[in-house]
C-alpha cells in the first residue's frame, strides 16, 4: 500500500476510508485502472474508529434502498473480500423506555414496510428473550433481524487489499493538495508526491471533502462532530444484536469485548461552522439535546490558518491535525455507569480503551453520491452523516456505476450535490 505514484490512471480516488476503498475496489473489478490515495493510513479516520453497526433500522426512508442493498452485500462480504471482518448477523435492536418512543418506531415501520424489509416491534418480554440479563426500564423495542455488525478497521483495510488484488494501486501517506481541472473537466490531481493525470476523480475525503472541493467553486455544507467510543474488557455473552438504548449503545465482539458509546457528541466550533451556520440551524434545533458545544482551539487554529501564509495554510491536507481527536472521558464514564446499571449481572465491567472520531454530516443527514455537472469527471461521495460504515459497500458500487455505466442502478436523486443550493433538502424522517 505504499506503491509508487503512477503518472496516469483511468480514475483517482481521494480518501482511503471505507467509501473511497470500496469505490476503488468496484472500479478495479470493472477493469478500470484506479489509484486510491490516502494521506495517512487506510481507515485511519472515521472508517477505522466507528462503532461498527451495520444497520438499516431507523434510517431515513430515502436512504433505505441503499441501506438494504448494502446489507445484501454485507451478508457475503467476508467471502468476497476473502477476509475476516468479524461480521455478525445478530440483528439490530432499538430499545424504548416510553410509549412515545415506541410510537415513533411504529411510524418508522409504516414507512419501512414500503420496502421488503423485515422489521418488527417487540414487547418488553420479547426484548428480554434477546437480552436475558437486561434490567433497564424497557417497555419494548424495534428489531431488524438482518442487520449486523463488523470490525471497522478490518473491513476498510480488506477493501484496500482487494483493490490491489483486483489490479488497482493503493498509495497511503500521500496527500492530495488539489483537484486539477481545465476547461470545465478534471484533468488530474496534484499531491505532495507528484501529479497523476486522469479523467475521473472521486472525492471520498470524508470530513475534509468540503475543503478539497471549495477551490473548484463547489460548496458542500459539512459539519464535524466528535463522538466518543470505548472498548471494555471481555465479558460473558450478552447478545449478538447491536443495541441502541438512548443513553448508550453497544455491540459485543466475538472475543467478548463490548464496543460502547454514550448518547451525546461534542461539537467543536470551527470556521466552517460559522460559514455554514444557516444551513445547519434547523438540524441543531431538532437535535438540541445531542450536542455539547465548545468554542476554543479548533476555531482559533482555523482563524490563524485562514490569515496565515505558513505551510499549513498552503497545504492543509498535509498537516494531519484532528486525526486523533480527544475522547470525552466524562461521557465515556457515564456510558459505562448506565451500561453497568442496565446489565447488573455481569462481572465487573472495566474500560480497556477510549477513543474519539470525527463524524461528518450534511444539513439533511443523508450523503452526497453524485457526478457533479462542473467540473465534468468528478464524483462526490461524502457526508455520510454517521451511516457510512453500513453504506460503504453500496456507496462504492454506485460510484463505480456512475463512472463506468454513466448511470447508477439505484435512484440517487435525493443524494445529488445540487440539493443544498436548490434548498431541496430531505425531510427529517430517520428515527435513530
Ligand atoms: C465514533 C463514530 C461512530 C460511528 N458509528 C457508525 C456506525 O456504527 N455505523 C455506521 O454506518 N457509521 C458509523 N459512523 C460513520 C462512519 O464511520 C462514516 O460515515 C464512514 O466511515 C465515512 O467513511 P468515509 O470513507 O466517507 O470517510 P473517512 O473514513 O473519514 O475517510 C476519509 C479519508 O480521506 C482521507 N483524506 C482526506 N483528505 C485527503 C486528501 N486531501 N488527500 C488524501 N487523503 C485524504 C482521510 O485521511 C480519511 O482517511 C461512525 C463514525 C464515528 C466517528
Amino acid at each position: 500500500m505504499d506503491a509508487a505514484l503512477p503518472e496516469r490512471a483511468d480514475a483517482v480516488v481521494v480518501g482511503g476510508g471505507i467509501v473511497g476503498a470500496a469505490s476503488a475496489y468496484y472500479l478495479a473489478r470493472r477493469g478500470i485502472s484506479v489509484v486510491l490515495l490516502e494521506r495517512g493510513a487506510i481507515g485511519e479516520e472515521q472508517s477505522g474508529r466507528n462503532w461498527g453497526f451495520v444497520r438499516q433500522q431507523g434510517r431515513h426512508p430515502l436512504e433505505l434502498p441503499l441501506a438494504m442493498e448494502s446489507n445484501r452485500i454485507w451478508q457475503t462480504l467476508e467471502t468476497e473480500l476473502e477476509a475476516d471482518l468479524e461480521w455478525t448477523r445478530g440483528g439490530n435492536l432499538a430499545l424504548a423506555t416510553s410509549a412515545e418512543r415506541l410510537a415513533l418506531y411504529e411510524r418508522w415501520l409504516d414507512a419501512a414496510h414500503e420496502w421488503p424489509l423485515e422489521a418488527q416491534l417487540l414487547s418488553a418480554a420479547e426484548v428480554q428473550d434477546l437480552i436475558p440479563d437486561l434490567r433497564g426500564p424497557v417497555v419494548g423495542g424495534l428489531y431488524t433481524p438482518s442487520d449486523g455488525h463488523a470490525d471497522p478497521a478490518k473491513t476498510t483495510q480488506a477493501f484496500a487489499r482487494a483493490v490491489e488484488d483486483a489490479g488497482g494501486t493503493v498509495v497511503s501517506g500521500c496527500a492530495v493538495d488539489r483537484i486539477v481541472a481545465d476547461a470545465g473537466t478534471v484533468t488530474g490531481v496534484s499531491t505532495d508526491r507528484g501529479e497523476i493525470a486522469t479523467s475521473h476523480i472521486v472525492c471520498a475525503a470524508g470530513a475534509w471533502s468540503s475543503r478539497l472541493l471549495r477551490p473548484l467553486g463547489l460548496v458542500l455544507p459539512q459539519r464535524m462532530v466528535r463522538a466518543t467510543v470505548q472498548r471494555t474488557a471481555p465479558l460473558a455473552p450478552i447478545t449478538r444484536a447491536g443495541v441502541w438504548a438512548g443513553e448508550f449503545s453497544f455491540r459485543q465482539r466475538r472475543d467478548g469485548r463490548v464496543i460502547l458509546a454514550g448518547s451525546r457528541v461534542d461539537y467543536d466550533v470551527r470556521l466552517d461552522s460559522l460559514r455554514q451556520l444557516r444551513g445547519f440551524l434547523p438540524n441543531y434545533w431538532r437535535n438540541r439535546g445531542l450536542f455539547r458545544i465548545h468554542v476554543g482551539r479548533p476555531l482559533l487554529r482555523d482563524l490563524v490558518d485562514s490569515i496565515g501564509a505558513g505551510d499549513r495554510s498552503r497545504h492543509p491536507f498535509r498537516h494531519r491535525h484532528a486525526v486523533e481527536p480527544a475522547p470525552n472521558r466524562r461521557d465515556a464514564a457515564r456510558a459505562l455507569q448506565v451500561f453497568r446499571r442496565w446489565l447488573p449481572g455481569l462481572d465487573p465491567v472495566e474500560s480497556e480503551e477510549q477513543w474519539a472520531g470525527v463524524i461528518d454530516s450534511t444539513p439533511d443527514a443523508v450523503p452526497v453520491i453524485d457526478a457533479v455537472d462542473h467540473p465534468r469527471g468528478l464524483v462526490v461521495a461524502a457526508g455520510f452523516s454517521g451511516h457510512g460504515f453500513a453504506l460503504g459497500p453500496i456507496a462504492g458500487r454506485l460510484v463505480s456505476e456512475l463512472i463506468v455505466d454513466g448511470a447508477p442502478s439505484l435512484d440517487l436523486r435525493s443524494f445529488r450535490f445540487g440539493r443544498f443550493a436548490e434548498g431541496a433538502l430531505a425531510e427529517p424522517r430517520a428515527v435513530l
